[in-house]
């Protein structure tokens, strides 16, 4: 049974947040047929953006990509309010606050608030000259820092912090990645896969250096000249960006009474614990497998935004999909799918050493549950549908390149 009907409210749908989920979210919308008015706020002054390219390609001028022109939101009657930060959320009365005392009425609110780099602690690490990379405004700032070359210095082997390295390598830059855990994507990536990207990454002349502690950024007149770390080494450098994970910008919902641990708690139609408050993207920590994950991805915001979009004006669900994200590092197009951590078995189709690998992670019965892929499209395509069929297969027979996939399949 339909559970909402398109509204025709005295109030709008409010959507706090313009980038990926919101905008998305406010297209998908209009799509499904809901007819009442909407309001999305967004603190930025941009037009909601792409994010993926301010770490692939901050140096190039074509930097800022529209996620959709600005006529799109005229004429589906979105009413775009950029530059406002919502501060304060009451779901008695079901109103938002800004900043500057606007009160804004909604019948439905989604909070798409996204996340912030997390800043460390450690003296210095407020110094202006300290970068991180969230938005355009950051990779200008970094662009501006790197321009003339000099000596970059990343603090954290993320994603985010590969990808910066790997574009500033092909411009000139020396750049040192300064990782805390024992290995690059600690978090994130299995240890195969970080020893592959380890490698590429040092063929091409970055200095990664794991199992550091930073506990300090020197300036000098405004500037950081050197990153000290424990044990008493001093790296001198021209730049500093710190990339040591997002954290979710939850606080308005956490002061409204709405359930949060590590992000917006939300059930599978993107439902918070209040009654017509919803959350979508990185903000939330949502149901993934047997648990709850902060999974900061495109296609995760997305796929919440179709859910919570459906939930709304009374569409069946859409099927699950399996959780994925994407990376750019040099010539290699990166993409991962699942829960890497999740597997107890790791099968290599392929070296890596042509650039070229995939790596299937099984869990004890040797179904699929995860793949990290470079260069290989097809393999990931396979893994995907492996995942969602919960095929079982021969891990023999997977790690002999030349035995075609579906001679792989045992069951399913
Ligand atoms: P966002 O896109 O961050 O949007 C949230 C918006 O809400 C922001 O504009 C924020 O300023 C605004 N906001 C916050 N609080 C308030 C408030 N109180 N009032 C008003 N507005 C507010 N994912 C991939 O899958 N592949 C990639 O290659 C990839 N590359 C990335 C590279 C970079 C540099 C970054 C930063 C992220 C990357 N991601 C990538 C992650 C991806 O961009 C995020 O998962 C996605 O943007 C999440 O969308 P969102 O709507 O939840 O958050």
């Amino acid at each position: 049974m339909m559970q909402n009907s398109p509204v025709a409210s005295e109030r709008p749908l409010v959507v706090v947040g313009a980038g990926h989920g919101g905008a998305n979210l406010v297209a998908l919308l209009r799509q499904n047929g809901f007819a009442g008015e909407i309001v999305m706020i967004g603190d930025e002054e941009h037009t909601p953006y792409h994010r993926p390219p301010l770490s692939k390609k901050f140096m190039d001028d074509s930097l800022q990509q529209h996620l959709r022109p600005l006529e799109f939101y005229r004429e589906n009657a979105i009413d775009l309010r950029l530059g406002s930060v919502v501060s304060s959320i009451d779901p008695a009365g079901r109103t938002v606050t800004t900043s500057a005392g606007e009160r804004i009425a909604y019948a439905y609110l989604v909070l798409a608030t996204g996340s912030r780099p997390r800043s460390l602690t450690i003296p210095g690490a407020d110094s202006e000259s300290v970068l991180s990379l969230r938005t355009l405004g950051d990779a200008g700032h970094l662009r501006r820092a790197i321009e003339g070359g000099g000596r970059l210095v990343i603090v954290g082997g993320g994603y985010i912090g590969l990808e910066v390295a790997a574009h500033a390598r092909t411009h000139g830059v020396e750049v040192t990645i300064l990782e805390r855990e024992a290995r690059v994507l600690a978090r994130v990536a299995s240890p195969g896969f970080s020893e592959f990207l380890t490698g590429r990454h040092r063929a091409q002349g970055t200095d990664i250096r794991t199992a550091v502690d930073v506990v300090e950024f020197v300036e000098k007149s405004g500037s950081v000249v050197a990153v000290d770390l424990a044990g008493g080494e001093r790296i001198e450098c021209d730049s500093v960006l710190v990339g040591a994970g997002a954290v979710a910008n939850d606080v308005i919902a956490r002061e409204a009474g709405i359930n949060c641990h590590d992000g917006i708690l939300v059930d599978d139609h993107g439902r918070t614990n209040l009654p017509e408050i919803y959350a979508i993207g990185d903000v939330t920590c949502r149901p993934l497998g047997d648990g709850f994950l902060r999974f900061e991805s495109i296609p995760s915001a997305l796929e919440q935004a179709k859910n919570v979009a459906a939930h709304i004006v009374g569409s069946p669900a859409p099927r699950p999909e399996v959780p994925w994200f994407w990376s750019d590092q040099f010539d290699l197009k990166l993409k991962i799918a699942g829960h890497v951590h999740r597997g107890i078995r790791a099968v290599w189709r392929g070296s890596g050493a042509d650039g070229k690998v995939g790596i299937f992670h099984l869990d004890a019965t040797d179904r699929v549950i995860a793949a990290e892929t470079a260069n290989a499209p097809a393999l990931f395509m396979a893994a995907k549908k492996f995942i969602t069929s919960g095929a079982v297969l021969d891990p023999q027979r997977l790690a002999i390149t030349g035995c075609d996939l579906r001679d792989c399949v045992v069951q399913g």
